[in-house]
């Protein structure tokens, strides 16, 4: 079981299921919205539980998908394609230890021209669940 936050505290969120292996998604959509390459853990949508469900909002950012953010301090949260079972945690709300490692960078054909990715972790040029 993992929690999670946003910044301001007022989203709390309990992951009682597993969570997969970090990505960074570096697509452009990702770097807009966290200012940075994007930390994701994918977990079953059924798993997560919200303490205040109030103060999470959603963006529709593509025609498949969404991002949760806090309405409060606009922490980025959660990535979820419309009507999937699974839910893309952001990885830097939850709280430590995570017991969690990064393993891979996603669509890094489409990464900032700011930065240089020299962890050594397999790189793929797209990604699988599309970037939205
Ligand atoms: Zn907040
Ligand atoms: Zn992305």
């Amino acid at each position: 079981m993992r929690n999670g936050s946003c910044l301001c505290g007022a989203v709390r969120f309990t992951i009682v299921g597993e969570l997969g292996p970090v990505s960074f998604c570096h697509c452009g959509m990702c770097r807009r919205w966290h200012g940075a390459p994007g930390p994701y853990a994918e977990a079953r949508r059924e798993d997560v539980r919200f303490d205040a469900p109030d103060a999470l909002q959603w963006y529709q950012s593509s025609s498949f998908a969404r991002r949760g953010f806090c309405r409060h301090c606009g922490s980025s949260l959660f990535w979820e394609r419309l009507g999937g079972p699974m839910l893309d945690v952001v990885v830097g709300a939850l709280d430590e230890p995570t017991g969690l490692r990064a393993e891979q960078h996603i669509y890094v054909a489409h990464k900032g021209d700011w930065y240089d990715i020299a962890d050594g972790l397999p790189q793929q040029a797209e990604g699988s669940s599309g970037a939205g």
